[in-house]
């Protein structure tokens, strides 16, 4: 069906999906390397640009294309780029975007590695770099120098919850003739969608929300226009990040559930922020959806909803977070969020671990912060097990 006026979910169920002769209901899996030509012409002709038949998988492919257009219609983008991983996504950006002497303005909290690969790689490249906290406006601004090409926002940050105002964000860039480019992995297209907010640039990592069901690596890249896509492109078939079909039908297959996975989850995350926030051992919490959140109002405004990742403290430190950690027993401890499963970790140690201490400090990353992403478990259960957990904390 035609879905460009449709809703959300009617789109995560028929956007991008392909026609055959058999009248299959689900992409089917073009599990192949290359295509054949029906000539020499005809081949031709592909090379050149002038016919959009397929060639070679890691240029493009039925399955992955379809997935391709169908992210690209959720986030309002001329289309979208496949690939591996969602480090792909950020690596074949910085790649494409930026050359030698080259800088980049980003947020502090930013996903560790995103930050390490600039740091402590590209910067043999002469890449050179900025970290801020960019929910402070002016800290863009004064950040921003005559070689800036890009700014890069993850929001709301990870660990830390942080959100910076995407608006005023695509405003500043584009005054300084910088791109504004946006992690939404923490939002997926359900809950933020930065291009409509003026962003030129959204990438995610498909591994979370997007997939949901923490049984693949995936990421993608969308961008507004269409001189942009093609650069992104061109560097991710050169450097061979591609997507593999197999891959994208499983994306394909978790994204139908989006929007009732995340009404869900959000759901139970506020339940499980409530109860935390009310704790006697609970030193803080950050969490979108409470009006404790320091950006709360700024979040309503440019998010359609609060997610399902909650930050948080004990008043014993690292020490009683520990002691929680190892005490959940529905919760898994492990990275990852988004999923339809409930996760806890400590960002100090694991995410964030290659950050250097003072940089974590900086970025608001404190030893004492645990991080829960909620799943679709029973809400009882999942506060039971915290509450559970909770009790064994004697420091
Ligand atoms: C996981 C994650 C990434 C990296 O994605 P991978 O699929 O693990 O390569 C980037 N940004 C955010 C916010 C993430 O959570």
């Amino acid at each position: 069906m035609k879905t460009d006026k449709a809703g959300f979910n009617t789109k995560l169920i028929h956007a991008g999906e392909i026609h055959d002769q058999f009248h299959s209901a689900t992409t089917p899996i073009y599990q192949t390397s290359t295509f054949g030509f029906p000539s020499a012409e005809e081949g031709a002709k592909c090379f050149a640009g002038e016919s959009d038949g397929y060639i070679y998988t890691r240029i493009g492919n039925p399955t992955i294309n379809a997935l391709e257009q169908q992210i690209a219609t959720l986030e309002n983008g001329y289309g979208g780029i496949a690939v591996s991983s969602g480090m792909a996504a950020v690596t074949t950006i910085y790649l494409a975007l930026m050359s030698s002497g080259d800088h980049i303005v980003s947020t502090d909290a930013i996903y560790g590695p995103a930050r390490g690969v600039m740091e402590k790689q590209f910067i043999r490249f002469g890449f050179q770099s900025t970290y801020i906290n960019t929910t402070n406006i002016d800290n863009i601004k004064k950040a921003i120098r005559p070689n800036t090409k890009i700014l890069y926002i993850e929001t709301p940050a990870n660990p830390t919850m942080d959100i910076t105002d995407l608006a005023a964000c695509a405003k500043i860039a584009h005054e300084h003739g910088i791109l504004l480019v946006v992690d939404n992995t923490f939002c997926s297209p359900y809950l933020q969608n930065p291009l409509d907010l003026g962003a030129d640039i959204v990438f995610h990592s498909m591994t979370k929300s997007i997939n949901g069901h923490a049984d693949i690596v995936a990421g993608i890249i969308i961008a507004k226009e269409k001189n942009i896509y093609t650069q992104l492109r061109s560097m991710m078939i050169n450097l061979g990040c591609n997507m593999d079909p197999h891959q994208a039908y499983l994306v394909l297959r978790g994204l139908k559930t989006l929007g009732i996975r995340i009404e869900r989850a959000q759901q139970s995350a506020h339940q499980v922020a409530l109860f935390l926030e009310q704790h006697p051992k609970v030193a803080w919490i950050k969490y979108p959806g409470l009006e404790s959140h320091p950006q709360f109002q700024l979040g309503k405004k440019q998010m359609h909803g609060s997610g399902s990742i909650i930050s948080f403290g004990l008043k014993g430190g690292f020490d009683a977070a520990k002691i929680l950690m190892n005490n959940v027993h529905l919760a898994l401890l492990a990275v990852s969020l988004g999923g339809v499963e409930t996760l806890i970790q400590h960002p100090a140690s694991m995410t964030h671990s290659k950050v250097s201490k003072e940089d974590k400090l900086k970025a608001g990353i404190t030893d004492d912060l645990i991080r829960l992403s909620v799943g679709i478990e029973d809400v009882e259960d999942i506060i039971q097990d915290l509450k559970a957990g909770l009790n064994t904390v004697t420091v």
